[in-house]
């Protein structure tokens, strides 16, 4: 993938050389054994954004997400979440697998679901015939629901369902940068309403590798068990905290371009000749569903000719995100080429 232009994901950015110099200069130690300083730093600094007691790094989002779920749940009983989330659709059966929890699925707007909704796929309690609903997931921003975000009067008002039915909430946050920055509010308030927080580092904060479990000191004990079995006790990993520490502290405000750079990609495809529709850009996602003139394998192929990278993402559907590592120039380029296609 060469000299390409890169749409597919945000995860496929490098590290800046102010990054890596920042890894090269973490203090390390063994982290199992609790004495990696920058770890340590890592993870105390993310649950203070976030309103909450402690963290706990974990190599991948899908670990954050996975151990939350596992900590929160038990089988024969239920989790609730959108059908479109990362959760069920993209973690290879994991709830299954890992938890042996099932799942009650919403059909929401975008990914996003209502308390109202929740509320409906609540199970009767003292019905033996039932799984027990335990655990309530969100997803923001949305990845299939085209970066769409969640503002905090609706996060408030799906907790106080959950409080009501003394249900866990968790948030799936792998874009909540984009959400926050976005909508304006404080990542602080987060912790008001959520039980646990998943945050990933290596998305739009271009680290290289890391998500973070955000939660109570309690919750996180658990979830080092359960990460320690899933293999996921990782040693001197400071030199990848340090990454993370480095992305939250100089990569958060700067994703308002991509959100921007996302915004004039949209502007561009509305007036292409092959799009049929796109999804409201929100954040740094755009999704468009193309006309007969192309299947989305041949538009790929296409933009791949001229050396841009997309996804396919269902029939006739397409992905662009933008990132760190999309200049403007790089920008530029592309909206030239979508418009001579
Ligand atoms: C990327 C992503 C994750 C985590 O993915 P990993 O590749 O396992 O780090 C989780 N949720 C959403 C919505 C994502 O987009």
């Amino acid at each position: 993938m060469k000299h390409v232009i890169d749409f597919r994901s945000d995860t496929v950015t490098k590290p800046t050389p102010a990054m890596l110099e920042a890894m090269f200069a973490a203090q390390v130690g063994d982290d199992v054994y609790g004495e990696d300083p920058t770890i340590n730093a890592l993870e105390a600094k993310a649950a203070a954004m976030f309103g909450m007691e402690a963290g706990l790094f974990c190599p991948s989002g899908t670990m954050t997400n996975q151990i939350a779920i596992k900590a929160h749940t038990q089988p024969l009983t239920e989790v609730i979440c959108d059908v479109t989330a990362h959760i069920y659709q993209y973690e290879g059966g994991g709830i299954s697998f890992n938890s042996g929890a099932s799942v009650a699925l919403i059909h929401g707007n975008r990914g996003k679901i209502t308390p109202q909704q929740v509320e409906a796929h609540i199970r009767p309690a003292d019905n033996i015939h039932f799984p027990e609903t335990r655990l309530v997931a969100l997803e923001n921003t949305c990845n299939k629901g085209g970066g769409a975000f969640y503002t905090l009067p609706e996060i408030a008002a799906i907790s106080d369902v959950c409080k009501c039915h003394n249900l866990a909430l968790h948030l799936d946050g792998a874009r909540v940068f984009n959400a926050l920055v976005a909508s304006g509010e404080d990542a602080k308030n987060y912790g008001l309403y959520f039980d646990s927080i998943s945050i990933c580092l290596s998305k739009g904060l271009g680290a290289p590798v890391g998500s973070v479990l955000l939660g109570t000191k309690d919750f996180i004990k658990q979830s080092k068990r359960i990460r320690k079995v899933l293999g996921g006790g990782i040693r001197q990993g400071g030199y990848l905290a340090a990454a993370g520490i480095y992305a939250l502290d100089h990569h958060v405000e700067r994703l308002t371009e991509d959100h921007a750079k996302a915004k004039l990609l949209e502007k561009t495809l509305l007036e292409a000749g092959y799009v049929e529709s796109v999804l409201s850009v929100e954040t740094n996602i755009v999704i468009f569903k193309l006309n007969e003139k192309y299947t989305d394998a041949a538009f790929v192929a296409a933009l791949a000719q001229q050396g841009i990278a997309a996804s396919s993402f269902g029939p006739q559907m397409i992905r662009f995100v933008t990132h760190l590592d999309i200049s403007d120039d790089m920008l530029e380029r592309t909206l030239e080429m979508l418009k001579k296609l």
